[in-house]
């Protein structure tokens, strides 16, 4: 037996009671964690959804839907793998990106593929805590009010964010072209306490 197309490994996950919105219980519970929407091919297990790249746009109907998710660099997965006696059927096929393909565990239990989702960490979860170290890397406590604040206010706005790129330009320098994050945020930091 072959491994399915995407558009059963779909429809099993996703539109199983025949309607378009209801997502069934299984893929409620392990695959609405990185809130994933039809029109936008995203990975069930991180959340990685290249920016967009292969979101639909506009307005789409189910033929779509497949398209979308079929010409993404989405993998099709085994949860129990096929040299283990893993199926080819959707029910032991989840779409994910590459590196998650990798990294998930591959054992003939079922149970374990589903913890080791159940604990992943989505890729919104990996970028919030990066911003958060960068600014504890530089002594700014983000978690007070007032810090918080003016950090808001810098980017309010497109003016005020366009004063701020400009102070960045001119008071920074970069790396082999690279911006490093604690560049940024040190600039930041420069930009709120300067005497205006
Ligand atoms: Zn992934």
């Amino acid at each position: 037996m072959k491994i399915p197309t995407y558009k059963k490994i779909l429809d099993y996950w996703f539109f199983k009671n025949g309607k378009i919105n209801k997502i069934n219980s299984i893929t409620k519970k392990y695959i609405t964690k990185s809130s994933i929407d039809y029109g936008e091919p995203t990975c069930w297990a991180c959340g990685e959804h290249w920016n967009g790249k292969y979101d639909i746009s506009g307005e789409y109907n189910k033929k779509d839907i497949y398209k979308a998710w079929q010409s993404s660099p989405l993998e099709r997965c085994h949860i129990i793998p096929d040299s283990l006696g893993g199926l080819n059927v959707p029910s032991n096929i989840f779409l994910m990106c590459k590196d998650c393909h990798v990294e998930s565990p591959d054992t003939i239990y079922s149970g374990i593929f589903f913890s080791w989702l159940d604990n992943k960490k989505t890729i919104l979860d990996i970028r919030y805590k990066m911003i958060i170290e960068t600014f504890n890397g530089l002594g700014i406590d983000i978690s007070k009010k007032h810090i918080y604040e003016s950090i808001n206010s810098v980017f309010k706005t497109k003016k005020t964010r366009k004063n701020f790129y400009c102070f960045l330009e001119k008071n920074t320098s970069s790396h082999f072209g690279v911006i490093s994050p604690f560049t940024i945020i040190g600039a930041l930091q420069l930009y709120i306490n300067k005497p205006s």
